[in-house]
């Protein structure tokens, strides 16, 4: 049941789905007889390239059919079918087995076809080959023998040598429409008799991207799993997913800046077995959907969701350095509750960046006794400097590290002179991160490369941030607090 992608694989021309332009245009070449000695499909993955070659090879060698589709009666058409049909020779490139094929080929393509009319070469991945093996490759299509027929298939056609794309008739496959994708799935559950919940197939569609693929193989793997009606939860559990209630909490939580919910959800979905990875993959999904809402209906949401995209994304790109990918997940919610402050108080955190910037000698309080404050002026001056620079900054520390750019996105410049600069922390853990040699050297070098002088970077903790304990007199912790050590037990 899993191979439905195999078992209803379409047999002729007519059976492709949402490729109506390449296999009509295929089609009146067989009957007027105007077929050319190389093809190139290009598209993305899973969108019937493969499938069409074949078709269109079976249809070349067929022994019986007078229009456009193969018979499927024929030897040659049920050889084919049962993919042993000795003169449509597949090669997939990105193998290395496809390698030397090619090399071999050129010796073996002299040979006649044993059954058919053709001998057919299809491809794959031909972008892949090694510059040896396509040299090979364009000598064949050079010197085109008469019984020969080449169909390349890519995903990526500008990788595809100009010279092999000049000698071949090049025909783009494009990504499924959601009806063409609906229309295909909705003929496979009738074709398993079968019925599916409301909603069920527009979740398919929505997680394959235009691959029909991906969404025969979900459908698929459905089947399997459950007896009767095809259900949206079953579904949701089969890629990982937690339930609804829980995504919607995380993401309602990330809207009102409410870090302790957030933490929460994740923490319940990930102590329940669900995959981090998809939870983030799935969050990102329905907050895209909310923005688009947002601007839609012309809401100060939007500016808001946008920031939760972007965090999510970090978290996405972070999941690859951090040492649980629930991390990743902690720091969006980090970045989003606790840097950006509540979509209510929008305005928030650009005042107090203000007021820090205008109190530049109540900072400098906080430093170190053995370093000289700088001069007020110059003191301005030096900060407006590393402002400027500070998004560059982060980018320039992200490629060698994303964690610790997403830190320093949550800390500030407030004090600069020549030759040093003080960083503000409003949390214990991002100053502790930064006051490791490795990881203060890092944003150390960014900063000379970017200033054009050797900069110290000193990093301080703000004295009014909950976890510095100040404000923190009562018997309970903070949210924030007791997040942040919760972060903290995971980096040690
Ligand atoms: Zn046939």
């Amino acid at each position: 049941m899993t191979t439905l992608y195999r078992q209803y694989r379409p047999a002729i021309f007519s059976e492709v789905t949402g490729q109506k332009h390449v296999t009509d245009t295929l089609q009146a070449a067989i009957v007027r007889n105007r077929l050319t000695h190389a093809y190139l499909f290009y598209g993305p993955r899973g969108t019937g390239k493969t499938t069409t070659a074949r078709i269109l090879a079976k249809r070349l060698n067929c022994e019986k059919a007078t229009g456009a589709e193969p018979c499927g009666q024929c030897e040659s058409c049920q050889a084919m079918a049962a993919g042993r049909n000795i003169d449509v020779i597949e090669i997939d490139a990105a193998s290395n087995r496809g390698i030397d094929d090619i090399r071999a080929l050129r010796d073996r393509i002299a040979s006649a076809p044993s059954m058919g009319k053709y001998k057919v070469y299809i491809v794959d991945e031909v972008h892949m080959l090694t510059p040896e093996a396509a040299a090979a490759l364009l000598k064949t299509l050079e010197e085109p023998v008469k019984h020969a027929i080449f169909i390349l298939a890519t995903t990526e056609l500008h990788k595809v040598l100009p010279t092999i794309l000049s000698r071949c008739q090049v025909y783009r496959f494009k990504r499924a429409s959601r009806e063409e994708m609906m229309e295909r799935l909705r003929f496979l559950l009738k074709q398993e008799k079968r019925q599916a919940e409301d909603g069920v197939m527009d979740f398919i569609i929505e997680r394959s991207d235009g691959c029909y693929r991906d969404a025969e193989s979900l459908l698929g793997q459905l089947l399997t799993l459950q007896e009767n009606e095809l259900k949206k939860e079953a579904l949701m559990e089969l890629l990982g997913l937690p339930p609804d209630s829980v995504l919607e909490d995380f993401l309602g939580a990330m809207l009102r800046g409410e870090s302790a919910a957030a933490l929460t959800a994740v923490d319940t979905a990930c102590n329940g077995g669900h995959d981090p990875e998809q939870f983030l993959q799935e969050s990102i999904r329905r907050a895209r959907d909310k923005a688009l809402a947002a601007i839609a209906k012309n809401s100060s949401e939007a500016g808001r969701w946008t920031a939760i995209i972007r965090a999510l994304l970090q978290a996405r790109q972070d999941l690859d350095y951090v040492p649980q990918p629930q991390i990743a997940l902690h720091l969006a919610i980090l970045t989003i509750c606790t840097t950006q402050g509540p979509v209510q108080g929008g305005g928030r955190p650009t005042e107090k960046k203000e007021a820090l910037l205008q109190q530049p000698q109540q900072e400098s309080k906080s430093l170190p006794t053995s370093n000289k404050p700088a001069e007020n002026k110059a003191n301005q001056q030096g900060v407006e400097k590393v402002a400027k620079i500070w998004s560059q900054l982060i980018e320039a520390v992200k490629s060698k590290n994303p964690v610790a750019a997403t830190f320093l996105r949550a800390i500030e410049p407030i004090a600069g002179s020549e030759g040093r600069v003080d960083l503000r922390a409003r949390y214990s853990l991002h100053r502790n991160f930064f006051s490791t040699p490795r990881n203060k050297e890092m944003v150390e070098e960014a900063l000379e490369v970017l200033l054009g002088v050797k900069t110290e970077a000193v990093f301080i903790l703000d004295e009014a941030s909950p976890s510095s304990g100040q404000s923190n007199s009562g018997n309970g912790k903070s949210r924030e607090e007791q997040f942040y050590e919760t972060v903290k037990e995971v980096f040690g």
